[in-house]
C-alpha cells in the first residue's frame, strides 16, 4: 500500500524557479517522494497523512554545508573563542577528551539540533576522528538521527609524534566498508576534509589532494579566515583547484581569488554567525554590496534579500554539496524534505512577502514540522521518536564525562606550575 502525505493550505515556497511560490497550496509525498504540488489536491486513499499547513510556510528542508556536528555536546564550552583560540581549547583540548562514544553522542545529538532548526541535510566537516572507532561514532550518529546529507571524513589522527601528520588511510577504508558501490549509505554519501594550504604544509597539503582525489571523494577545506595565509593562490601554483572543492568562510579572499574558485567550478560555504562570534574577517563573503560599507558609503537597499538567503539556504546548499538532484526544492520527483514553518506568531504574522518575514524573524522554534523522505522527524514543535530522550540522555552522560576530564586537565596544569 501506498504512504501519502498530504500537506494543505499552506504558503508553499517551492524554490523552484518553474513553480515559484503556490499561496494556499498543497504538496503530496507518495512512498518519500513529493510527487505533486497544486492547489485543491485531493488524498489518494482514506489512509492518507494530511497535514494542515494553513498560516505556516511549506518549504524546502534547508541544507546546512558546514557543520562540526560532532561538537553537539559542547555547546557554549567556548562562548568567547576566535578562530585563532579554537585551536589549543578546542582541537587540541576538549576534542582530545572525546571517547568515540562521546563522539556518537555528539554527532547524534548535533544533527538532531541540525533537524530542530529545520535543516534537513548536512555538510558533516568531522574533525575529531582520531581513530577508525571516532569515525565509525560519528558515522553511527548522523545514520540515527535521520538526516541526510555528506559524511566529510578525514583528520590527521591517530594521535602521533608527527606534528604535521598525514590523513590516514582510515578515509580508505570508511569509503569501502560503509559507501561501496554507488557511494550512498542510506541518506548519506561520503566526503573528505582536508586540512588544506592555511593548515599543513605545501607537500602534506598535495598528498592530502592526491589521497582523496584518488578516492573519488568531494573536497571541503578552510580558506580566507582572518591571519590565515594565502591558500587559494597556493592550490593554483600546486594546480590543486577544481571543481571537486568546496571553500568554507572565504572571509578574506581577494576579488582575483575568487574569480579563481569560480573559473575552476569550485563552489563557496558561507558561515556568517561564525563570521563575527569567531573574528574570521570584517563581514561575511557576501560579495560587492558589503563593499559600500569598507568604502563607509550609504545606499538605500542592498542587493541580497531574505530570499536570496533562503536560496543559498536550500537549492544553493543542495548544488554545493551535489545533491540538487534529491533535495534542496520542493520539485516534483524529489525526496520529501519539507519544513513547515508557522507564520502566525506575533513576530511572523507580517505586511509584506512571508519569505522576508521567515528571514528576518524566524528560528527553531518556529519550525513546527520536519519531513526527511517524507519521514516525521519533527511534528507539533518537537523532535519524534524513541530515540530522542536516549539521545539527550548519551548527550548527558558524555557532558559528565567531559567536565570531569576537562577538571582534572586543569588540576593537572595547576600542579606543574
Ligand atoms: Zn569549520
Amino acid at each position: 500500500m501506498d504512504d501519502e502525505v498530504l500537506i494543505t493550505g499552506g504558503y508553499v515556497v517551492t524554490m523552484d524557479d518553474d513553480l515559484g511560490d503556490v499561496p494556499g497550496g498543497d504538496v503530496r509525498i507518495l512512498n518519500g517522494v513529493i510527487t505533486e504540488i497544486g492547489t485543491g489536491l485531493r488524498p489518494g486513499s482514506p489512509d492518507t497523512e494530511i497535514v494542515d499547513a494553513r498560516g505556516r510556510i511549506v518549504m524546502p528542508g534547508m541544507i546546512d554545508t558546514h557543520r562540526h556536528t560532532w561538537q553537539g555536546a559542547i555547546a557554549a564550552y567556548t562562548p568567547q573563542i576566535t578562530g585563532y583560540g579554537y585551536g589549543p581549547v578546542v582541537l587540541s583540548g576538549i576534542t582530545l577528551d572525546h571517547t568515540a562514544e562521546d563522539v556518537y553522542a555528539g554527532t547524534l545529538w548535533g544533527a538532531l539540533q541540525a533537524l530542530d532548526a529545520g535543516i534537513t541535510s548536512i555538510g558533516d566537516w568531522a574533525h575529531a576522528l582520531r581513530s577508525a572507532e571516532h569515525a565509525d561514532g560519528n558515522l553511527r550518529g548522523l545514520k540515527e538521527s535521520g538526516i541526510r546529507g555528506v559524511f566529510f571524513c578525514g583528520g590527521p589522527g591517530p594521535a602521533t609524534d608527527d606534528p604535521n601528520p598525514p590523513h590516514p588511510v582510515d578515509a580508505r577504508r570508511m569509503r569501502d566498508e560503509n559507501f561501496p558501490g554507488n557511494g550512498m549509505n542510506g541518506r548519506l554519501r561520503m566526503g573528505m576534509w582536508l586540512r588544506g594550504p592555511a593548515f599543513t604544509s605545501a607537500e602534506r597539503n598535495r598528498e592530502d589532494f592526491a589521497f582523496a582525489r584518488e578516492l573519488g571523494l568531494p573536497i571541503s577545506v578552510h580558506v580566507g579566515m582572518a591571519g590565515t595565509a594565502d591558500a587559494i593562490p597556493v592550490l593554483q601554483s600546486d594546480e590543486l583547484l577544481g571543481d571537486d572543492i568546496n571553500y568554507v568562510h572565504c572571509n578574506m579572499l581577494t576579488d582575483e581569488e575568487f574569480d579563481l574558485v569560480r573559473s575552476s567550478g569550485g563552489t563557496i560555504t558561507l558561515t556568517p554567525s561564525t563570521d563575527m562570534l569567531m573574528q574570521f574577517g570584517t563581514y561575511p563573503a557576501t560579495g560587492p554590496t558589503l563593499e559600500t560599507l569598507a568604502r563607509n558609503e550609504m545606499v538605500h537597499e542592498v542587493e541580497l534579500n531574505q530570499r536570496d538567503m533562503l536560496r543559498l539556504a536550500t537549492i544553493g546548499g543542495a548544488l554545493v554539496l551535489g545533491i540538487a538532484d534529491e533535495t534542496g526544492s520542493l520539485t516534483p520527483g524529489k525526496q520529501g524534505d519539507v519544513v513547515l514553518v508557522d507564520m502566525r506568531s506575533p513576530h511572523l504574522d507580517g505586511y509584506g512577502d512571508p519569505v522576508a518575514m521567515l528571514g528576518l524573524g524566524a528560528g527553531p522554534a518556529d519550525v513546527e514540522t520536519v519531513l526527511v523522505g517524507g519521514e516525521f522527524l519533527k511534528r507539533d514543535g518537537a523532535l519524534v521518536g524513541g530515540h530522542i530522550e536516549r539521545a539527550r540522555e548519551l548527550m548527558h552522560q558524555t557532558q559528565d564525562r567531559l567536565r570531569a576530564r576537562v577538571q582534572r586537565r586543569e588540576r593537572a596544569a595547576l600542579q606543574t606550575h
